[in-house]
């Protein structure tokens, strides 16, 4: 075989290489289904059409207008922040962590514990309607992801292995809200 013929067949080979990791790839992530009972999970593409009354649509440059950088990563693009980066994690004074996109009340601090996570947790939301769920398969991983139910934007995701009376940990990216301290 001349120098030629066994490049290309290198080069071949490598190609259905990356190809069968994109294949194995598509299966793993698609075949897992989130089930969380009693839980109503929605698909987080309703909030890519048209405005719905009372939420708020705006385009990624409209949002880069009023995030910062690192806000703009977790609700716009579902980054995740690094763990006990977040200046939320440690508050523990009384007040409401609310959606740093869109000012939707999302938890109170009666609800947030210790979870060790290094991320802002709490067992359940202010209110079920202000938070959405979605099936999240990214990653190799089979996990539940929490919305604001106003603005679509990406809060963190949902465990069950939260404390009483729920069982659940809502783990939120501590930049994807802002804390507004209860009044005296
Ligand atoms: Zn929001």
């Amino acid at each position: 075989m001349s120098i030629i013929n066994i490049k290309l067949l290198k080069n071949r080979l490598s190609l259905l290489g990356i190809l069968g990791i994109v294949i194995v790839s598509y299966v793993l992530c698609n075949k897992a289904v989130t089930e969380q009972p009693g839980l109503a999970v929605i698909s987080s593409t309703m909030f890519n059409g048209d405005p719905v009354e009372g939420k708020v649509v705006k385009t990624d440059a409209e949002w880069r207008e009023i995030l910062t950088e690192e806000q703009f990563y977790i609700l716009r693009q579902k980054g995740t922040e690094p763990a006990y980066s977040g200046e939320l994690n440690d508050v523990k004074e009384k007040g409401i962590f609310i959606c740093a996109g869109c000012g939707n009340e999302l938890f109170s601090s009666d609800t947030k514990f210790e979870s060790g996570t290094g991320w802002p947790s709490y067992y359940e939301p202010i209110s079920q309607a202000n938070v959405s769920l979605a099936e999240d398969n990214s990653l190799f991983m089979k996990r539940t992801e929490i919305l604001c139910s106003r603005c679509g934007g990406h809060l963190g995701h949902l465990f069950d292995d939260g404390p009483q009376p729920t069982g659940l940990r809502y783990c939120i990216n501590s930049d994807a809200m802002t804390f507004e301290k209860e009044k005296k």
